[in-house]
């Protein structure tokens, strides 16, 4: 599943190929994704000129004089931009067709993905109630701490949860936590500021080193194929369960949490 590198690697990747680029049609080849996709933006966006990209969490927003086009990947989904002759692939929903023969497209076989449309002045609900990019000088250990307080769930969850902070995923959270030496296990409420000091500092990194390592990739953009890639980045713990953890050599142990993988060394963490 796209997580907030992966989605961050998309966005770099895309940006100087669509950036200043005029529409000069749009294709809705099946609509239903997630939620539908409008049928008016094959209207609305004729003629519009993409004047940046930018990314609010997992979301990846095209802004327009008019409007902004919101993209979310789902489960599965992926972008790129081609020759608008090369021939249209299997689950390739969507397509901006650009003033320079270059098309974008939406991939997305689960089509869990979104393709959606914000007016000037509007938010959308899905993107109202986000808490602040983990990357970002608002996300920092006082506002972390601050709103653990009286919080009885586990910390994994806690930093999950996209009210708190954005974009720490499963693999992500369970890679923080090792590096911090907290245990998932711990109660938010019950986690000192020192802790989370350290831990505010571990998810800016894991997330700092997981899109450098995304940066390999951004020349994909341009092929073919248009696969965005995924990360060799080095994990610690996660999908690492009965491995020798590499702090202590200690087992690595998989537990679930709120119907989700939790990969942690009891040594290490606690
Ligand atoms: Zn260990």
């Amino acid at each position: 599943m796209p997580e907030l590198p992966e989605v961050e690697t998309t966005r770099r990747g895309l940006e100087p190929l669509i950036t200043d680029r005029r529409i000069v049609s749009v294709h809705i080849y099946k609509p239903r994704l997630r939620w539908e996709i409008p049928t008016h933006l094959t209207k609305t966006l004729n003629n519009q000129t993409i004047r940046k990209i930018t990314r609010r969490g997992k979301y990846l927003l095209l802004h327009f004089d008019i409007g902004q086009l919101v993209m979310h990947l789902g489960m599965s989904g992926s972008i790129s931009v081609v020759s608008s002759i090369e021939p249209l692939k299997k689950h390739e929903h969507f397509e901006l067709k650009l003033d320079n023969s270059t098309s974008l497209r939406f991939n997305d076989p689960r089509r869990f993905g979104s393709v959606l449309w914000q007016k000037p002045n509007e938010t959308l609900t899905l993107l109202k109630n986000l808490g602040p990019e983990p990357l970002s000088y608002e996300f920092d250990n006082d506002s972390l701490f601050k709103s653990s307080n009286g919080k009885s769930r586990n910390i994994k969850s806690f930093i999950m949860d996209s009210n708190v902070v954005v974009g720490v995923g499963n693999i992500y959270a369970s890679e923080s936590l090792f590096l911090a030496g907290i245990s998932p296990k711990r109660e938010a409420g019950k986690t000192s500021k020192r802790r989370f000091i350290v831990l505010t500092q571990c998810i800016k990194d894991v997330l700092t080193d997981a899109i450098n390592n995304g940066g390999t990739t951004l020349n994909d953009f341009s092929n073919v194929d248009g696969n965005p890639g995924y990360f060799s980045q080095i994990l610690n713990v996660y999908d690492r369960d009965n491995m020798p953890c590499i702090r202590c050599s200690g087992k690595i142990k998989r537990i679930i949490q709120n119907q989700r993988a939790t990969y942690y060394c009891p040594k290490c963490q606690h």
